[in-house]
């Protein structure tokens, strides 16, 4: 049997960035993040064993003055650095410094047409209602932009005004094209067309992710997916990966690895573990290390 770990699966630059500050802070004394630093629980546990202590936005409003906080990579609305300034928290904004820049771009378009009355402009994000970087995006708009996951809550933009769409930095190429397409289809019906301009924002270290995993799924014979239980991008590129293998398996951890995969194992077997941008690399090599190590038993 051979094992093979996907060289493009694993934390992105963004997420290896914020992990990296928090160890370094760590070292200076207590630290707390606001939000998972990283949507899988066993990295979570790693470092809070190192002294990371995770809190929630009540947390914020009621820590002490001189509290050190660690804004993750998803980055924050405006509203969460004034509460951690009002509390007197030093901030360390790990915020990934591609969001940092789609933030920069929602909040200059957001300022240059808000004062246009006669025709209101609509800030559109094609991303998921109620993600953290969906959040951070909105804030910047004063909460007025439109949050677009799916072409059927297309009814939510009004046609007769401007519309500028972004997207959230990890949704599929794909999906946004469709989008763009749909916007400009409903525009064909009408007579007057307000402007709409569209930027396509996707982070180029994720865009490629479904192809490249699939075509890694179809190379072994059998998959491991290791992903948090509370990613759902996990549980997206989970279901890419089945469907291009239908013996994929998804785990959090190697404890998880169940007893019929290690069944159809064959000496021939190939076996591939992969992952999503939030799956650290340590936690697929332990799952590589629980099947040579059930191998050997065998
Ligand atoms: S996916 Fe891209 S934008 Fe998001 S944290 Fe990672 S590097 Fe940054």
């Amino acid at each position: 049997m051979t094992i093979s770990i996907d060289s493009n699966s694993g934390f992105c630059f963004g997420v290896t960035r914020a992990i990296q500050a928090a160890e370094s802070e760590l070292r200076k004394g207590p630290l707390c993040c606001l939000g998972d630093i990283v949507h899988n629980g066993q990295e979570v546990k790693r470092l809070e064993q190192l002294g990371l202590q995770t809190i929630d936005y009540d947390d914020l409003r009621t820590l002490s003055s001189q509290s050190r906080v660690l804004l993750r990579a998803h980055g924050e609305p405006p509203s969460t650095y004034w509460i951690a300034q009002q509390r007197g928290c030093e901030i360390i904004d790990a915020t990934c410094p591609v969001v940092k820049k789609l933030q920069e771009r929602i909040r200059a378009c957001y300022e240059q047409h808000r004062h246009d009355e006669a025709l209101p402009p609509q800030i559109v994000i094609y991303g998921q209602p109620g993600h953290a970087e969906v959040i951070g995006l909105q804030g910047q708009t004063n909460n007025t932009a439109i949050v677009i996951e799916h072409l059927e809550q297309l009814e939510r933009i009004d046609f007769t005004r401007p519309i500028y769409l972004f997207s959230q930095t990890t949704k599929s190429v794909e999906g946004f094209q469709a989008l763009v397409e749909a916007i400009e289809a409903r525009r064909r019906c009408r007579e007057e067309r307000p402007t709409f301009e569209y930027h396509d924002t996707i982070c180029r270290n994720v865009a490629n992710r479904v192809k490249e995993l699939q075509a890694f799924a179809r190379a072994n014979d059998i998959v491991l997916f290791v992903g948090g239980t509370k990613s759902s991008n996990a549980r997206v590129l989970y279901n890419h990966c089945k469907e291009a293998n239908e013996q994929t398996w998804f785990v959090s951890s190697a404890d998880e690895i169940p007893d019929q995969l290690f069944r159809a194992i064959t000496p021939t077997t190939k076996i591939g573990i992969c992952g999503a941008t939030s799956t650290p690399l340590w936690l697929m090599e332990q799952c590589k290390d629980k099947i040579i190590e059930h191998g050997q038993q065998d």
